[in-house]
């Protein structure tokens, strides 16, 4: 009897822990049916579909190209963010500006994003319901952009993208996915700016995306 048999033959006798077959990732639509990022700001509005809305200065959308091949992933906009509705340009914004720069990478050739795009009240993590109604537009944006890597910054984006509980710590450099898009995990620079001699693991994560970028020139 193959494998697949066994686990089908295991799970008609009910057996726990059988797992099922996965589904195989749905390959992206042609770009021509999927919305433009322009679509789904306009979709978006003037959002008050969370009580984040109550609090914000400008709805952070993201910013960055269309083709990004690269994607980043916040948590939230933070005040600097707020006030100016782009995403990254407070202190930790400035770090991974110097990132990018030390890359060869430039920001208008990468996508900058959040998981929620109004700033949670004193910084604090997005919460359960905030994410439920944001992260749908997000997923949209990415369908849209369909980039090779999404490197995740932070614990919060880690886990809401990815649908998990696995602590940062667990899977931070490891390869892992969202559909058909690879994810890397790495520290969230505000963390980097309050523990500078962690700075040299994001700095690895991020040799590891290049190389597979480079490994994936003409795809
Ligand atoms: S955080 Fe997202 S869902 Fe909530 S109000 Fe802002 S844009 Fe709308």
């Amino acid at each position: 009897m193959g494998l697949e048999n066994w686990l089908r033959f295991q799970r008609r006798l009910g057996a726990k822990g059988a797992p099922r077959p996965k589904k195989p990732a749905l390959p992206p639509a042609p770009a021509s049916e999927r919305p433009t990022l322009a679509e789904i700001r306009q979709e978006l509005g003037d959002c008050q579909r969370c009580k984040l809305a109550r609090g914000r200065t400008h709805i952070v959308f993201g910013e960055g190209s269309p083709q990004a091949r690269l994607m980043f992933l916040g948590e939230g906009p933070g005040e600097e963010e707020d006030l100016q509705g782009r995403p990254f340009v407070g202190p930790a914004g400035q770090l991974l500006n110097n990132l990018l720069h030390k890359l060869g990478l430039r920001r208008e050739e990468v996508y900058i994003a959040n998981v929620v795009k109004c700033r949670p009240p004193r910084n604090r993590d997005p919460e359960p319901d905030e994410v439920a109604a944001c992260l749908p537009f997000l997923l949209k944006q990415i369908d849209s952009i369909q980039p090779l890597v999404i490197v995740t910054l932070g614990r919060p984006a880690t886990q809401n993208l990815l649908k998990t509980e696995a602590p940062l710590g667990k899977i931070r450099g490891i390869w892992q996915k969202y559909k058909n898009i690879k994810v890397m995990p790495t520290f969230h620079p505000s963390y980097l700016l309050r523990s500078p001699r962690e700075r040299h693991k994001t700095w690895e994560d991020m040799q590891q995306v290049m190389e597979y970028l480079a490994a994936h020139e003409t795809d």
